[in-house]
């Protein structure tokens, strides 16, 4: 969307938002429509990295917000190089400490030859609404913003501060997530629009909701073995190939220890219920007994759930060596960790130096990674994702999740503030086009998503 474009947006909305029609107490056919006019306008922007767009989108979104209700002083875009992140508070009575909505504005890379339709257009088609970000994250984006210009027509006073805090580089170098971790100190708690959600089955009947309260964090490290080299017609027992080939081949053998959290316990005893087989068993036996070997060793058969039980390291790059008559000088490989929730980038480094004993290999940390711990699971966040469920499909079993990428969350847990995936967003497993093609979500979750926010929202600042 160019400016000019989203200048013309404000000006229209200015006048939806004032129709009499939307001050209707429950989510309205004019509320789905404005939702889905603004989920447009964000798609509409393309907020890919070096495109310098997203103080653009974050711009638009701060008029609305003013237009909306909002004082403008408590509203702010700040750009950092080439993109923003944006703030923007709804002043509460104060009677709690303020809570914090995350969102992240920039969007993954998409060429319009490699999808069918412009990514950059939202195209509404056989039930769907599709563009890029469209569900990662713009969806919750609408829908948080237009729950709290509704609840500025409605009059409502939170008990606390609702401070949005939107990103501007989350799929990238997260320095705006960075510097968003730093403002707040005094927020008790953060939601986050890009985790949990809801899970339709392929028949689009509701499966579960997710809650979630923990990221295994990321961190890469070296193992790195150098040596005097010399002639090939000449080879000596040390060699620098041989000896991080050994190195690999323990690390290829070991198992970090299990682990478990009352989320990842949770989420094992109710996945557990839901398959009734061998696997899910263990599961239940491992939630009820984090001791019993046997459950351990079935679910670390399966690698999507063994990632749920511990740190996972794998080699993921290798290089060695400078010519094909030369012994190696240098032999390199690049281990790829995810993290559980409380363990220190460094003692996974000790580990891993642990474990290829050898001291002629050096075990060192890529770039500055942090880990985070779990976030508790809060009774009031509880009560509330319950009631948004409830919202929505009432009693749908509410599951605890850790999930293994990360999100601008990790910055906040670091930083002390628990932090919580709630998403509005309803969908099947099979419908995640994130960062792919063809990214959509389901008509259907417009509704739905600011049926969420409102119960959610509301609920917390009561
Ligand atoms: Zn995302």
């Amino acid at each position: 969307m160019k400016k000019s474009a989203a200048s013309v947006l404000l000006l229209g909305l200015a006048g939806i938002l004032s129709a009499p029609c939307a001050l209707a107490a429950k989510t309205s056919d004019a509320q789905v429509r404005e939702a889905t006019e603004l989920l447009a306008r964000l798609v509409g922007t393309p907020t890919v990295a070096g495109r310098g767009q997203v103080p653009v989108l974050a711009d638009a979104l701060a008029k609305r917000l003013v237009a909306g209700g909002f004082a403008a002083e408590d509203v702010q875009v700040v750009p950092m190089g080439e993109t923003a992140y944006l703030t923007a508070r709804y002043r509460g009575t104060g009677a709690k400490r303020p809570m914090l909505i995350s969102n992240h504005m920039d969007v993954v890379e998409a060429r319009r030859e490699d999808w069918k339709r412009d990514p950059f257009v939202l195209a509404t088609a056989d039930g769907y609404h599709f563009g890029r970000g469209v569900s990662d994250n713009k969806f919750d984006i609408a829908m948080v913003v237009e729950t709290l210009l509704r609840l500025k027509r409605e009059g409502f006073t939170p008990s606390r501060d609702i401070i949005l805090v939107f990103s501007g580089d989350e799929e990238t170098a997260m320095k705006t997530t960075a510097a968003l971790a730093e403002l707040y100190p005094d927020a008790e708690f953060l939601i986050n629009g890009d985790g949990g959600g809801g899970t339709l089955d392929s028949g689009h009947k509701p499966l579960t909701y997710s809650l979630q309260t923990a990221e295994k964090s990321y961190a890469s490290y070296t193992l790195t073995v150098t040596n005097a080299g010399g002639h090939s017609s000449r080879p000596r027992p040390d060699n620098a190939i041989y000896q991080l080939a050994d190195a690999l081949k323990r690390l290829q053998a070991y198992a970090f220890p299990v682990m478990h959290t009352e989320t990842t316990r949770g989420f094992f005893d109710f996945t557990g219920k839901q398959r009734g087989d061998a696997l899910g068993a263990a599961m239940r036996r491992f939630a009820a007994d984090s001791a019993d070997a046997a459950a351990i060793a079935e679910i670390s058969s399966d690698p999507g759930y063994n990632a749920n039980l511990r740190t996972t390291c794998v080699a993921t790059l290798l290089q060695g060596g400078h010519a094909e008559n030369a012994l190696p000088q240098k032999a390199v490989a690049t281990v790829n960790c995810r993290i559980f929730p409380g363990v220190s980038v460094e003692s996974v480094r000790a580990t891993l130096a642990a474990v290829v004993a050898d001291p002629a290999v050096t075990v060192a940390v890529v770039d500055e990674p942090f880990s985070s711990d779990a976030s508790p699971l809060r009774e009031d966040v509880q009560r509330a994702v319950r009631k948004a469920v409830d919202a929505n499909f009432p009693g749908l079993a509410v599951v605890p999740e850790m999930s293994n990428g990360a999100t601008d969350s990790q910055y906040f847990r670091a930083a002390g503030i628990p932090s919580y995936g709630a998403s509005g967003l309803y969908m099947r497993d099979e419908d995640g086009y994130a960062h792919g093609l063809d990214e959509r979500v389901p008509v259907s979750a417009v509704p739905r998503g600011l049926k969420h926010w409102h119960a959610l929202l509301t609920e917390l600042a009561k």
